[in-house]
């Protein structure tokens, strides 16, 4: 072990439950790795924070916010790296993210290095859990509340941030599958001035029943629309959009608020800009997505989040009027990205953005 300068204890589990894990099986957020990280904030400060073994946590009925739902959390995604090493992907940003989050719900910031330090140290620890596959990683879930008892509406004073890791299978093990997706008109996920662009368990919430009906009617996932005016795309939930119309790269703006700034997405648009993809980021009615489909101009569509990286999208329903994107299978430019972007993450393309943050406390 190399010297740690950081203050967080470690407690080892007794036994690990890793040979117990089917690697060929994982799926999404279904395995759970043997430690997590815990750090809480009292009296107007986080303590050092601990990895403790993974286990059940005790809280009161009263606990605010399970009433109240001040609850944000993160995704980001930690990969052996082809050279031996382990990589985390921008996880500035997630800690950046963390901190826009917390704000909007009036919870305390997590120093970012310190965020860092703790994905970091804990990834260390659990290294053998980071699949091996090319695609498959561990994914990481920061989660912070507030966890003070009280049934008076108001902010908690008390808080706690719990870091969770969950070795998760490649999106396109089974072979790439577009998602089918239904174009919501009768619901909304977020409004201007909401808390769209906070990653908060609020917006999921709001998703869940018209998740429901979709599945019941057999697509895969919503696109929501605006919540003014029920006219331009805002993202899929968990993943944001993007459009090619012509030889454009079109994604909505985030100014509205209202859409959550992927870190995906930020890494798409500027490997777009790079390889000499003309990019627009603008507001985008659906009309004009129905409108560019029928000229023939409207090349891809694909979703993009840490869970998939790239997710295409191979129809469309708005209002039972159903468009097939490119025959139903990947684009050129969402094959691209999903290659160079995995390529980065493993090391095998070169990161000359300092995307990658290697893991040095093992
Ligand atoms: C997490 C999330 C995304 C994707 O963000 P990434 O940082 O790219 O993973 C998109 N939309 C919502 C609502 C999200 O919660």
């Amino acid at each position: 072990m190399n010297v740690i300068d950081d203050n967080i204890k470690v407690t080892k589990a007794k036994s690990s439950r890793i040979e117990n894990v089917n690697w060929d099986a994982l799926g999404f957020g279904k395995v759970f790795s043997d430690h997590i990280f815990v750090a809480e904030f009292k009296n107007g400060q986080w303590d050092e924070g601990k990895i403790i073994p993974y286990s059940s946590m005790e809280f009161e009925p009263t606990m605010c916010t399970l009433h109240y739902g001040q609850t944000i959390f993160e995704g980001l995604k930690a990969y052996n790296d082809i050279d031996g090493s382990i990589n985390i992907f921008r996880p500035d940003r997630n800690a950046k993210r963390l901190n826009n989050s917390a704000n909007r719900l009036v919870m305390p910031d997590f120093p970012e290095e310190r965020f860092i330090e703790a994905v970091e140290r804990l990834v260390a620890v659990e290294k053998s859990w980071i699949p091996k596959e090319r695609g498959q990683a561990l994914y990481i879930r920061p989660v912070m509340f507030g966890s003070s008892n009280f049934l008076g509406v108001h902010s908690s004073d008390e808080y706690k941030l719990v870091i969770i890791c969950s070795p998760v299978a490649s999106y396109y093990a089974a072979g790439l599958k577009p998602v089918n997706i239904l174009v919501s008109h009768e619901y909304v996920r977020a409004v201007r001035g909401g808390l769209g662009m906070a990653k908060t368990a609020a917006n999921y919430a709001a998703s869940l029943l018209a998740g429901k009906e979709a599945k019941a009617k057999g697509f895969d996932q919503v696109l929501w629309l605006d919540g003014v005016h029920q006219e331009y795309v805002d993202e899929v939930g968990a993943m944001n959009i993007m459009f090619v119309i012509g030889d454009e790269l079109v994604t909505p703006t985030l100014d509205q608020g209202s859409i959550l700034p992927g870190v995906t997405r930020e890494t798409v648009l500027a490997l777009a800009k790079e390889k000499g993809i003309r990019t627009s980021e603008r507001r985008i009615r659906i009309s004009e997505v129905y409108d560019a489909h029928e000229r023939g101009e409207l090349k891809e569509v694909f979703g993009t989040g840490t869970a998939a990286i790239i997710s295409p999208v191979g129809k469309l329903n708005y209002k039972g009027k159903e468009i097939v994107i490119n025959n139903n299978e990947i684009g050129p430019i969402a094959h691209d990205m999903y290659e160079t972007i995995v390529g980065i993450q493993r090391g095998e393309t070169e990161d000359t953005h300092g995307w990658v943050h290697k893991v040095t406390t093992i």
